[in-house]
C-alpha cells in the first residue's frame, strides 16, 4: 500500500512559496484564533503530484478502462461539458445574488427544464433534486401532496415491481407509504394479473422503471398505465436510465405522471464515489401546483423563482446542483434531438451486440432483445464448479475492465448486469467479449485462477463480510512511521 500524504510529510518542506504579505498586519482577539498550529502535511510539489497521480492510477474509472456497470450508465463525460461548467460567468455567481443579476443563469436552467420536458413528454420540471433517489423522494412527496389536496387519504400503498432499483421501495417508504412488491412474469415483465389483484382505492402510485433493470421494455405499458389511472392511482417513472429510450419514446406519452432523470447517468455528467449528481423531476399538468420551491417559473417575460401555490416546500438549498445541470445542458445542446436519439440507438445496439456474442457461452437471463443492458446468470456454474458471478467480476479487473453490477436485480441468481453504453467502440466491446469468453473457459481449465483473482490490483480479494461487520473507519499511524499526524 502506498503511504498517506501525511506520512510523506517532512517538517519545513514546501510545495509553494507564498509571497510576503503586502497588507498591514492585523491582530485578532485571542478568542478568535486557534491555539494549535494547523496540522497539514508538508511536502514538495513533485511529491504531491506523484502522490495523487499514483493514487489516480490505482483507481478504475471510465477514463482509463471499459466500465460496463449495469444501471449506473458509466458513459464518457465529454470534456466540453467541463469547459462550460468552468466558465467564469457560471462559477463566479453567488446563489444569493439578486435575481435580475442572474437572468442568464436562470435562462440556462429554464432552457434545460424545457429540454427535459420535450425529451420526456412532461409539462413541468424542477432541477432541485440532487440525485436519483432524491428525485424519487421528491416525486413521492408530490404524489402524496396531490392525493391529500384531493382529500383522498385512503391511499397508503405504493406498488413497486420486484425488479426495481432498491432506491424505489426505500423512497416510497421514506415518504410514509407501505410498499407492496409486484412480481415479474416469466418474460421479466409486469405480471398483469398480479397488478390487477393489487389495485384498489388504497394504492397511491405504481413506481416503474421501463426498461426495467433486466434491460427489458414492458410492451404492456399502456395497459398498465390505464389500469392504475382507472383505480385513481398515479404512475411514477424511474428514468435514471433514459439512454435506452431518448428520442424513441417518452414517459409522458406512455402515461406517466411523474418522472425523475439522472443527469449524472443519461446526460453524461460524471458520477461515482458519491460525487454531485442531479435528479430533476418532471410532472404533468396536474402536479405542477405542488412543485418544490426553487423551481424556475416564467412571469411576464422574466424568469423568476416563485413558489408553486401548493408547493411541497424546499427540498434542496438554492438552485440544485447548478454546474452539474450546466454540463447536462451542454450535452443536450451538442447532441441535439437527432443526436440524443442516436445515443439511445447506439446504447441499445451495443448491449444487444454484446448479448448476442456472449449468449452461447453465458446464460442470459430472460433472453430476448434487450434495451441498454442485459443480465447473465452464473447459477449453474456456481452449482457445478463453485465459480460465482463475483469470481468472474473480480477476474475482469486483471484485464482493466471494471466489473459489471453484481447480484442485481435480485430476481436473478448469481447475476452480472452488463451495460456497455453507447460511447464504446466495437473494438472495445470485442475485447471485453473475448476476455469474458476466456474467463468462462477458466471455469473448467483453471478455476483456482478465478478464485484467486484479482492478481494485479493493489488490493486483492477483501473479506466482504468482515469489511461490512467490522469496518475500520479510522487510520492509525503505523509504529515505524515517523509521521506526526494520526487521523483519529
Ligand atoms: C442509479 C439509479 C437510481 C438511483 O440514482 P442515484 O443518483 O444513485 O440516487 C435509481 N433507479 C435506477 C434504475 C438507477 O439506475
Amino acid at each position: 500500500m502506498s503511504q498517506l500524504i501525511f506520512e510523506l510529510s517532512k517538517p519545513g518542506r514546501r510545495g509553494v512559496i507564498i509571497p510576503a504579505s503586502t497588507t498591514p498586519h492585523v491582530s485578532f482577539d485571542a478568542s478568535y484564533t486557534k491555539d494549535d498550529a494547523i496540522q497539514a502535511p508538508e511536502v514538495a510539489e513533485i511529491d504531491l503530484v506523484r502522490h495523487y497521480i499514483g493514487l489516480s492510477k490505482k483507481a478504475m474509472g471510465v477514463d482509463n478502462g471499459f466500465y460496463p456497470l449495469g444501471s449506473c450508465t458509466m458513459k464518457y463525460n465529454p470534456r466540453i461539458n467541463e469547459d462550460v461548467a468552468n466558465l467564469a460567468g457560471f462559477t463566479q455567481l453567488h446563489p444569493l445574488q439578486p435575481e435580475h443579476t442572474v437572468q442568464g443563469a436562470l435562462a440556462a436552467m429554464d432552457h434545460l427544464q424545457d429540454a427535459l420536458c420535450e425529451i420526456t413528454g412532461m409539462d413541468g420540471f424542477t432541477l432541485q433534486p440532487a440525485a436519483g433517489a432524491h428525485g424519487e423522494f421528491t416525486g413521492m412527496l408530490l404524489i402524496k401532496a396531490y392525493h391529500e389536496a384531493n382529500q383522498d387519504y385512503k391511499r397508503t400503498k405504493v406498488i413497486v415491481p420486484d425488479a426495481a432499483h432498491g432506491t424505489n421501495p426505500a423512497s416510497a417508504a421514506m415518504v410514509g407509504y407501505d410498499v407492496i412488491t409486484l412480481p415479474s412474469n416469466a418474460l421479466g415483465h409486469v405480471d398483469m394479473d398480479a397488478l390487477k389483484a393489487m389495485l384498489d382505492d388504497t394504492v397511491a402510485a405504481l413506481m416503474l422503471t421501463n426498461p426495467n433493470t433486466l434491460g427489458l421494455f414492458d410492451p404492456n405499458i399502456k395497459a398498465i398505465a390505464d389500469l392504475v389511472h382507472d383505480h385513481g392511482g398515479l404512475l411514477y417513472y424511474d428514468g435514471a436510465n433514459l439512454n435506452a429510450i431518448m428520442g424513441l419514446s417518452r414517459p409522458g406519452d406512455m402515461g406517466f405522471d411523474v418522472v425523475h432523470l439522472n443527469l449524472h447517468k443519461t446526460f453524461s455528467t460524471p458520477h461515482g464515489g458519491g460525487g454531485p449528481g442531479s435528479g430533476p423531476v418532471g410532472v404533468n399538468e396536474r402536479l405542477i401546483p405542488f412543485l418544490p420551491n426553487g423551481t424556475i417559473i416564467k412571469e411576464a417575460g422574466r424568469l423568476t423563482i416563485k413558489n408553486a401555490p401548493h408547493t411541497i416546500g424546499r427540498i434542496r438549498s438554492f438552485y440544485g446542483n447548478f454546474l452539474v445541470n450546466m454540463r447536462a445542458l451542454t450535452y443536450i445542446l451538442i447532441n441535439g434531438a437527432e443526436g440524443l436519439k442516436e445515443v439511445s440507438l447506439n446504447a441499445i445496439l451495443n448491449a444487444n451486440y454484446m448479448m448476442e456474442k456472449l449468449k452461447d457461452t453465458y446464460h442470459v437471463a430472460y433472453e430476448q432483445t434487450c434495451m441498454h443492458e442485459f443480465v447473465v446468470s452464473l447459477e449453474k456454474e456456481k452449482a457445478n464448479h463453485g465459480i460465482t458471478a463475483k469470481d468472474i467480476a473480480k477476474s475482469l479487473l486483471d484485464f482493466n475492465i471494471h466489473p459489471p453490477t453484481m447480484y442485481f436485480p435480485q430476481i436473478v441468481n448469481e447475476a452480472l448486469m452488463i451495460e456497455p453504453n453507447e460511447t464504446e467502440s466495437k473494438e472495445t466491446l470485442d475485447h471485453a467479449i473475448d476476455v469474458l469468453i476466456h474467463l468462462y473457459s477458466l471455469i473448467k481449465d483453471d478455476p483456482q485462477a478465478l478464485l484467486d483473482a484479482p492478481h494485479t490490483t493493489p488490493v486483492k480479494r477483501v473479506d466482504d463480510v468482515r469489511a461490512a461487520r467490522n469496518p475500520i473507519l479510522k487510520y492509525k499511524e503505523s509504529e515505524s512511521s515517523d509521521s506526526f499526524f494520526v487521523i483519529e
